[in-house]
Formats: C-alpha cells, sequence, structure tokens
C-alpha cells in the first residue's frame, strides 16, 4: 500500500480563527510532531497584499487572511491550515465568510499548495473530534490514539490560556505563557478612574495593526478595559438570556454576551463597539446592543474600520468618548456628594400650620 506523504511542518495564518483557538491548534499539532509556522503579525503590507487579490468590499478581516495566506506562501510553506469553520453550536453559524475560508482562498490565489481545510459543522453533527479527525488525516496521520492524545494536549493548553485570561491576564501574555507551558494569574483586580468594555471580534480586537492598539491607547489614557476574554461563556450566554435575545451568530458571545455582561452588572462606565467595515453580523449585533445601552442609559460608541482608517482620527474618536465618560462620571460624582436639602420646617404663624421650604 502507498505509505501517505506526513507533512512535518504546517503553516497557520495570524489572522480569524488564530485569535481564539491557537493554543488548542498549537497543542494539537506539536503533540502531532508537527511545527507549527505562523504568519508574521499584521502590517500595512499585509493588508495591501490581500487587498490585491480580493473584491474592494470584502471585509478588512478577509483582506488580512488573505494577505496572512500569501506571508505564509512566501515564506516557503507548502501546506497551509485554513478551516471551514460553519458552526460553533446546533445552528450556531458563523458568517459565510468563514464558513467559505476554504473556497475564498483557493479561488483568489493561484499558487501551488496543500490546503489543510477540515470542516467544523455542530449542527450537521461533524464536532471537535471529526474536526481534528480530519486535520490529522490530511496530514497523513490516522493513529486514533494518536490523534485523541493530541486533542487532549490541544486542550490543556487551551485551558491554561483561558484560566489565564479570566483571571486578568492579558491576552498576549496569556497566549505566551500557555504556549510556554507556564501559568500565572492576576489576583489583584487594578481600579481605575474610568473603565469599559470593548465588544468585538478576537481577530479585530487582538491583532495591533486592525485595532490600531485600540487597548494600548485606552490603557494610556488610565482606563481600566475589559473586553470577552474577561467573561466566561456561561455568563455571555446568560446575559444574552437576560437581555431577551438569542444567540444566532458564532460570534455573538464576545460581542452582544460580552457587552450585555457589563451593561447588566453596571460594571463599566461605557462600551465600545469595534467593527469591520461592511460587516452584517456585526452591524445586527451592535444595533441590538444599542437599543439596550439607550434604555439603560450607558454610553456606546462604534469604531468601523477598514485598510483606510487613519490613526489620527480614531485617537480623537477615542478621546472624545473617554472625555465624555469622565465628565458624566464626575457630574454623577459631585450629584451624590452635594448635601442634602434640609427637611422641610413648620412654622406656627396664628395657630395655622405653614410648610414652608427650606431651601430659599
Ligand atoms: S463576521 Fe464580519 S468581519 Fe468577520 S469575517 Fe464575517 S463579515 Fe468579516
Amino acid at each position: 500500500m502507498e505509505k501517505k506523504f506526513q507533512y512535518t511542518k504546517i503553516g497557520i495564518p495570524r489572522a480569524i480563527s488564530y485569535y481564539n483557538n491557537y493554543p488548542f491548534y498549537y497543542g494539537f499539532f506539536n503533540s502531532l510532531g508537527i511545527e507549527v509556522v505562523l504568519s508574521d503579525k499584521t502590517t500595512t503590507k499585509t493588508i495591501n497584499e490581500g487587498t490585491k487579490y480580493v473584491v474592494s468590499d470584502t471585509c478588512l478581516p478577509i483582506k488580512v487572511y488573505v494577505g496572512h495566506v500569501v506571508n505564509l506562501l512566501d515564506k516557503g510553506c507548502d501546506a497551509i491550515f485554513i478551516p471551514s469553520l460553519q458552526s460553533t453550536d446546533y445552528k450556531i453559524n458563523n458568517c459565510s465568510k468563514i464558513r467559505g475560508l476554504p473556497e475564498i482562498i483557493r479561488n483568489v490565489i493561484d499558487r501551488e499548495f496543500t490546503m489543510i481545510e477540515p470542516t467544523l459543522d455542530k449542527t450537521e453533527n461533524i464536532g471537535l473530534y471529526d474536526f481534528c479527525t480530519q486535520t490529522a488525516n490530511a496530514c497523513g496521520i490516522d493513529d486514533k490514539k494518536q490523534i485523541k492524545t493530541a486533542i487532549e494536549n490541544g486542550f490543556e493548553i487551551y485551558n491554561n490560556f483561558f484560566k489565564m485570561t479570566q483571571s486578568g491576564v492579558s491576552y498576549n501574555e496569556a497566549l505566551e505563557n500557555s504556549i510556554n507551558g507556564k501559568f500565572i494569574t492576576r489576583s489583584v483586580d487594578i481600579v481605575k478612574p474610568l473603565s469599559v468594555v470593548i465588544m468585538g471580534h478576537g481577530y479585530n480586537l487582538f491583532d495591533e495593526r486592525i485595532s490600531l492598539n485600540l487597548i494600548k491607547k485606552l490603557e494610556k489614557m488610565d482606563v481600566k478595559v475589559y473586553t470577552s476574554i474577561n467573561v466566561s461563556r456561561e455568563s455571555s450566554l446568560n446575559a444574552i438570556e437576560n437581555l431577551g435575545e438569542i444567540q444566532y451568530w458564532a460570534n455573538e458571545l464576545e460581542l452582544t454576551g460580552t457587552a450585555a455582561h457589563f451593561l447588566l452588572n453596571k460594571k463599566v462606565d461605557g462600551i465600545i463597539a469595534l467593527s469591520a467595515f461592511g460587516c452584517g453580523p456585526d452591524s445586527l449585533m451592535v444595533d441590538e446592543i444599542a437599543y439596550h445601552c439607550k434604555e439603560r442609559n450607558m454610553p456606546l460608541i462604534h469604531l468601523t474600520i477598514d485598510e483606510h482608517t487613519g490613526e489620527a482620527g480614531f485617537i480623537t474618536r477615542i478621546e472624545a468618548f473617554v472625555d465624555m465618560l469622565m465628565r458624566k462620571k464626575r457630574s454623577l460624582i459631585s450629584k451624590k456628594s452635594k448635601p442634602a436639602a434640609k427637611p422641610a420646617e413648620i412654622v406656627t404663624l396664628n395657630k395655622e400650620k405653614i410648610l414652608t421650604s427650606a431651601v430659599k
């Protein structure tokens, strides 16, 4: 029987599902003895490269994804992991672009390489075990025991990453530590004058070029920033339900669920929605949250990004929002600290009781 070719190196684009799943991918491939090659961090060049291949109204994260695939090909990777993530729970779907990523890449990049393209589709009963088996088989590995061990290894690294982020460790720090087999926690929750939650996809928020370093910019303004990595899956699901909404999109937990959690707990002074220009699912989710914010008097700003978004205008909008939050907070504090009006006095005149106001 002809022996299947086994890949010992696989390229992973540093985009889309990388941002939520990389600790798992890393642990899984590592256990199978496959070296992972990551594309370089996103730069303006990555965006320009990706933009060349797709139609102009494609959203920025997909342009970036294409740019990362090109980067891996330029690095000499001949096998690239490009999963098709259809649904992450029964009838909980990803947008059509994420579902069709292998097809997009096949149709726009006319270069020779192997695509490792497993499908995850829980609506069709194709779960994580099948997804991982497809991946391993495509790499030339059929041993079921080896695949099971690799899945367990992936989960071990992912769970460490998840626990670290839940304890307050930043995204980058948790990612680096989990990959290096380290575990740290942050027990002290730093108190800052203002706090905000950002609702946005991991692939927009944690890509420093796409988000124009939004988290760092806010932290420099002394603002405490919360994101989806600080909210558990259960809390997100509960918050969506308590808001009277339903989960439809796969990314609903990191957008609607995260914003709803902080909105209902009133733990933040404002909400920032970060989304890509032209993204259908995001516009629905942001509108939904904006409606509930209005009802609860919670300030919200919606920042949209594309490849033309300039840093100067972006900073101006954030600064104006933070200024507004600070003024609102100061005015609330000063209202609370004003001395309470004296109780009305009762004076007796000609034996008639007349109520007078204590405040002249
Ligand atoms: S969810 Fe929106 S931003 Fe993400 S890939 Fe789909 S269209 Fe693009």
